[in-house]
């Protein structure tokens, strides 16, 4: 079926209209009109081409939240007229110890299939994302929406900034007692704070922009930290349970991993395009301080993340944006100049 997008021909060329083809709901499939994606920056490093191996045409997009508009036969989940989300994965193999066990993100057989870029029969050969109309998703991973309709637009950046905050909060069990750092207040980061202010943690907001120190308590944070301001970074020498960086550029991680107690932990999420300087070791052997990674979430957890963000009534804090804005918006995200997420409106596609 034909559908209205919105691609990158080249890392170097503006975004611009395509008409791609959706493959017709097969027994498994889920069709969905998209209403509105999230953008996120692992969209602009994408269509940038900043990671090795992106594939043009190349549609990004996997905050996506719309309406189901057909089901297969063997579908009993879902029916048409449903809204439902899909996040940053469309297939996985279904068969190893990590999809066995609900971790479909850190899939070894074959690695996850992601919602764009990722391969597939279909053409062009690789995933067309959510900056498009429709798309058709195996029912595996697709995810139930319990949310208000009047808040579907900053309910979509959930599906990748909630849960990619939300897993590692929960897998280094940010929870009452705890003092949890989170690093970058863009549209991960701002995520990170409010979950982790419902998860009863004290949390602590570290930002480069002056400009978001009082928007960072509103979200949640009990305390904000200038992370350029050394004074304000002493101040918390030693004391953080856990530490989520989400920060989308290269920078010296020695001065967060000074801030960590004794067995503290500092996640990275954040995955720029050039390295970051190798951190200093001292630091972290004497205090058995741990540096981590963290990839989105499960399905499962996924579905959990949501729930929990309906039930507390959390959502994104959201700017919406017409689909021929989005180079803009790229531009403005690099300057940390969003509060806190782009979300496409895709009636504007039409
Ligand atoms: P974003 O909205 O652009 O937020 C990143 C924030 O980092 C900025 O708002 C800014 O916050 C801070 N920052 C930017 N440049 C900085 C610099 N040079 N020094 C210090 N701080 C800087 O991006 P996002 O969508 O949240 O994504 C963040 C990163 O996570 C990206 O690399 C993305 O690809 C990655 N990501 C990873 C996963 C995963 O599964 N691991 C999933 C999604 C995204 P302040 O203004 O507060 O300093
Ligand atoms: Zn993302």
């Amino acid at each position: 079926m034909t559908t209205k997008a919105f691609a990158a021909q080249s890392a170097t060329t503006p975004l611009g209209p395509i008409d791609i083809e959706r493959r017709a709901a097969g027994p498994h499939d889920v069709q969905i009109d998209i209403l509105f994606c999230g953008v996120c920056h692992s969209d602009l490093h994408t269509a940038r081409s900043e990671w090795d191996g992106t594939q043009f045409p190349c549609v990004p997009g996997h905050e996506i939240v719309g309406r189901v508009s057909a089901v297969g036969d063997h579908v009993a989940a879902f029916a048409v007229g449903e809204i439902v989300g899909v996040g940053c994965m469309v297939d996985s193999c279904q068969h190893c110890p990590s999809c066995g066990e609900g971790l479909e993100q850190y899939c070894t057989g074959g690695g996850f299939v992601g919602t764009y870029n990722g391969p597939t029969p279909d053409a062009p050969g690789h995933t067309l994302g959510g900056y498009s109309q429709r798309i058709v998703v195996s029912d595996k991973f697709v995810l139930k929406i319990g949310h208000d309709e009047k808040d579907l637009a900053a309910v979509a950046p959930l599906l990748c900034a909630g849960i990619t905050t939300y897993s590692p909060l929960k897998h280094w069990g940010a929870g009452p007692g705890k003092k949890v750092g989170i690093v970058g207040i863009g549209g991960l980061g701002h995520m990170g704070v409010k979950i982790a202010h419902a998860l009863g943690a004290h949390v602590v907001a570290f930002t480069t922009s002056e400009s978001k120190k009082q928007a960072a308590l509103e979200l949640g944070a009990d305390e904000v930290v200038n992370s350029r301001n050394e004074d304000e970074m002493a101040a918390h020498a030693g004391s953080f349970d856990f530490i989520l960086n989400t920060v989308a550029a290269s920078h010296n991680l020695d001065p967060f991993t000074a801030l960590l107690k004794r067995d503290g932990t500092l996640t990275l999420v954040g995955v720029p395009e050039h390295p970051h300087p190798s951190p200093a070791v001292f630091p972290l052997v004497f205090g058995r301080k741990a540096i981590a990674g963290s990839l989105i979430g499960g399905i499962a957890e996924t579905q959990e993340m949501l729930d929990f963000c309906a039930e507390k009534g959390i959502v994104a804090d959201i700017e919406m944006i017409r689909m021929d804005e989005i180079d803009t918006a790229y531009d403005r995200m690099l300057k940390g100049d969003v509060k806190y997420r782009f979300v496409i409106d895709t009636a504007t596609l039409g």
